[in-house]
Formats: structure tokens, C-alpha cells, sequence
């Protein structure tokens, strides 16, 4: 079984730059840091891929890599309070990182600064680093999580098994680090939320949603391409929701995720990401169709 990367060597480089932290208009932190460019997940649904246009990479989307080397972070203690998202663009725990330690590297470097960590990632690995997580005031590491269903799961990306993605949760709420699942990208006719939120809500501090959403061409061309091929009697669906632009699916699982959270005794909000609450209280959900226009930004956002 296809468990992680299946990358057959990547082309890596080492790139250096100056800042590896920059500010962000993302609703979960102030500062983004993205320790890689590019992402040997692979994803078919990236929205990361327009990355490619900044590296001087010929490669696919998920054949290459840039090692990011940076200078010395300046007075780490400026960022006391501050929120950093570690993986706003591509996710920060890759198999390669197990070699090159650069999203260690930075936890290392941050420790003791006081800045409020979020870690975005589809990879257990980052279980490696549960003591230094543990060293930061209010941290939360989030799993991208779109299925139960392995097969599909094998079909979207190179990263870690649910059940391994889903233990590394448990293992961390139970030490203490708040988690979030991130149900993200919906698939239409495809993702039951219910059932991974059914499975999660124990585990977990926070739920975000996503839609699947496709403006990217590449994106829109590789996930069509999958759908003919494994899911033809969606194509109407898909054409509804992609080529008229239809929002009757979304408004209809936005209603049976309310009706589901109302059954639960959980909370479910839009677009907001204030909520700041004990750490025993059941998880938040909180649905985040469409967010990027809510924010007003072109923006196309991470799937890590
Ligand atoms: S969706 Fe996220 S994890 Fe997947 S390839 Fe893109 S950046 Fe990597």
C-alpha cells in the first residue's frame, strides 16, 4: 500500500533567502513561514501549484523541491503574542524532512519567543517534534483530512494514511496541543464530512470546511480529468457546481453540517476564527466555504 511520498527522487535544491517568516492576511496567524517550496505530497488538487512560477523548476508540481536555507531569525522575542501558521503554502512536515530538519530548525529558532504556533500538515511526522510543540504557549497543529475512504486517499495525494494522520492527532490532544481537523478540499459527492467529523470530535479542538473550489486551471483540468475517470455519474454535479457556478451543493451541506453540530451540541460558525475556548470543551466547527471572498482577497489560500 502506498503509504507516504512516492516521489522517485526528487529534484531538490537549496535555495537561500533572507526571511523565512512573512506576514500573512490568512484568519489564523499574523506571520506564515513555509520552510519548502514545492511539496512532494502531490496533491491532483493543489492550489498551491502557481508556486511552480516563482522556482526555476521544469519538473510536475510534486517532482521537485527547494530547501529553503534563511538567515538567522532577528529578535525572535518581537513575536510574543503574535500568531505564526507554519505551512500556510505547502506542508511543512514532507518526508524530506526528515533529512533536512528545516521545519525543526525553526521551532528551534522560535522557542521561547512567546509567538502563538499553528502547523498545518498531512504527515504524522509531525510527531517527531511534539517536545518542542509542547515548549509553545496555546500551540495547534491541524490535519488535512478530506476522507475516510484510503482508496480515494491514494487517488489525491503522496502523504501520510488517514489512520496515521488520525492517531497523530490523537497522540497530540492527548498531550495536551490543540488539534485541528481540517476537512478540506470537499469533494463533492465524494467527502462525507459527517463521518469524519463523527470520527474526529473526540480528538480534535477545532473543525474547519473547505469547499473544493477550482479556479485554478491546471487544478480545475487534473481534478475533471479524475472525476470522468472514477466518478463519471458526477460530472453533472461537477458541471452544476464548476460551469454554471451553482452554490446550491454548498448551501445544502452547509445546512446538513449545521443540522449535524445542532444534533451534537456543538457550536458552528462562518468564517470565524476568534473563538478562543478551554481546551476540555468540545471542537468549534467552523465553515470556511467560500472564505477567501469573506476576506475579499484573490488570494487562492493553502490546502496543506
Ligand atoms: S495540497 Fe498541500 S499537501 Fe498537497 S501538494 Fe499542495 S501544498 Fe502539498
Amino acid at each position: 500500500m502506498r503509504e507516504e511520498s512516492t516521489v522517485q527522487d526528487p529534484v531538490i535544491r537549496m535555495i537561500g533567502t533572507r526571511n523565512v517568516i512573512t506576514r500573512t492576511n490568512l484568519p489564523v496567524g499574523d506571520y506564515a513561514a513555509n520552510p519548502y517550496v514545492g511539496c512532494t505530497h502531490g496533491c491532483i488538487y493543489c492550489y498551491a501549484r502557481f508556486m511552480k512560477r516563482f522556482t526555476d523548476h521544469h519538473e510536475p508540481w510534486g517532482a521537485f523541491l527547494d530547501v529553503k536555507q534563511w538567515e538567522p531569525v532577528r529578535s525572535p522575542g518581537r513575536y510574543e503574542g503574535k500568531g505564526i501558521f507554519l505551512g500556510s503554502v505547502t506542508d511543512p512536515y514532507l518526508p524530506e524532512e526528515r533529512r533536512f530538519r528545516r521545519t525543526r530548525a525553526l521551532l528551534e529558532e522560535l522557542k521561547g519567543s512567546g509567538i502563538r504556533l499553528s502547523i498545518q500538515t498531512k504527515s504524522d511526522l509531525v510527531l517527531r517534534d511534539l517536545d518542542l510543540i509542547q515548549s509553545y504557549p496555546d500551540a495547534r497543529v491541524g490535519f488535512s483530512i478530506n476522507t475516510l475512504d484510503e482508496d480515494f486517499r491514494q487517488d489525491m495525494d503522496n502523504a501520510a494514511t488517514i489512520e496515521r494522520r488520525l492517531k497523530a492527532m490523537e497522540t497530540l490532544h492527548d498531550a495536551g496541543i490543540r488539534t485541528t481537523c481540517f476537512i478540506s478540499p470537499i469533494f463533492p459527492g465524494i467527502t462525507d464530512a459527517e463521518s469524519i467529523m463523527e470520527r474526529v470530535r473526540n480528538h480534535c479542538n477545532l473543525i474547519w470546511l473547505e469547499n473544493l473550489n477550482l479556479r485554478d486551471g491546471s487544478c480545475r483540468a487534473a481534478v475533471m480529468e479524475y472525476i470522468r475517470g472514477k466518478h463519471p455519474d458526477l460530472i453533472p454535479l461537477y458541471e452544476d457546481i464548476y460551469l454554471h457556478g451553482s452554490r446550491a451543493y454548498w448551501e445544502e451541506e452547509d445546512r446538513k453540517m449545521r443540522e449535524y453540530a445542532a444534533g451534537r451540541g456543538l457550536d458552528y460558525v462562518r468564517n470565524d476564527d476568534t473563538s478562543r475556548r478551554p481546551f476540555e470543551a468540545p471542537p468549534l466547527i467552523v465553515n470556511y466555504f467560500f472564505h477567501e471572498e469573506v476576506r475579499k482577497t484573490g488570494r487562492k489560500g493553502s490546502n496543506a
